[in-house]
């Protein structure tokens, strides 16, 4: 089973792809996460991306579409949850073209609704461990020693350098203006569902589980 994991920056979709990930074994192909690593390459291209991803904009269709095609060909896995991606038009074209060629199919694509108040504060106070990868939250979810993760024990926690209030609100401009039309798009393909993205954790996981098991 193929799934998108769509919803404005803070609504939860790294958070619940990791839980289905353990759940289901699928793969979570995160293009953040992977431009964030692209960043780290010291390459010319790699300090465009930054630069872009640090503003809060979008970097291009060609740079993602190509990530993931890289991606898609090169693992095989019980479904694949597309977490940040596709984000434009022509990522979602270009996506549904290579999994016809691939000979899969996507299967749902879950909104995650959220309020945009909501998001600020949640983005905000965010942070994960390095190691692990678990978030949390200043406010909401501290971790219990602090500076230390209750998951993994690692100290090295970080806060993202786009996770301020300036780049979230270009990031939030960026999702209504190419984001957000493919709400519509995949309505109108018959694919979407929509889960409330500010209820608790297990509360949106349970959700998503109803409606994947409609599939
Ligand atoms: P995320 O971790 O999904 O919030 O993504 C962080 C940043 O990476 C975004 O603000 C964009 O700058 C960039 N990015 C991630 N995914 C995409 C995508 N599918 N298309 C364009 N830019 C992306």
């Amino acid at each position: 089973m193929n799934i998108i994991l769509l919803g404005p920056p803070g609504a939860g979709k790294g958070t619940q792809a990791r839980r289905l990930v353990e759940q289901r074994g699928m793969i979570q192909l995160s293009t953040g996460d992977m431009l964030r690593e692209a960043r780290t390459s010291g390459t010319e291209m790699g300090k465009k991306v930054a630069e872009i991803m640090d503003r809060g904009e979008l970097v291009t269709d060609e740079i993602v579409i190509g990530l993931i095609e890289e991606k898609l060909r090169g693992e095989s896995a019980s479904g694949f949850i597309f977490d940040g991606f596709p984000r434009t038009l022509g990522q979602a074209d270009a996506l549904g073209a290579l999994l016809d060629k691939l000979g899969q199919s996507l299967d749902a694509v879950i909104e995650m609704q959220v309020d945009d108040e909501a998001l600020v504060r949640r983005i905000t106070g965010r942070f994960t461990c390095g190691n692990c990868g678990e978030v949390y939250h200043d406010e909401t979810k501290p971790t219990k020693v602090e500076g230390v993760c209750d998951v993994c024990g690692s100290t090295e926690l970080k806060r993202r350098a786009d996770d301020n209030e300036e780049s979230l609100r270009t990031r939030l401009l960026e999702y209504y203006k190419k984001t957000s039309p493919l709400l519509g798009y995949y309505y109108a393909k018959g694919k979407l569902d929509r889960v409330d993205g500010l209820a608790e954790i297990e509360d949106v996981a349970a959700a998503i589980k109803d409606a994947l098991d409609k599939v």
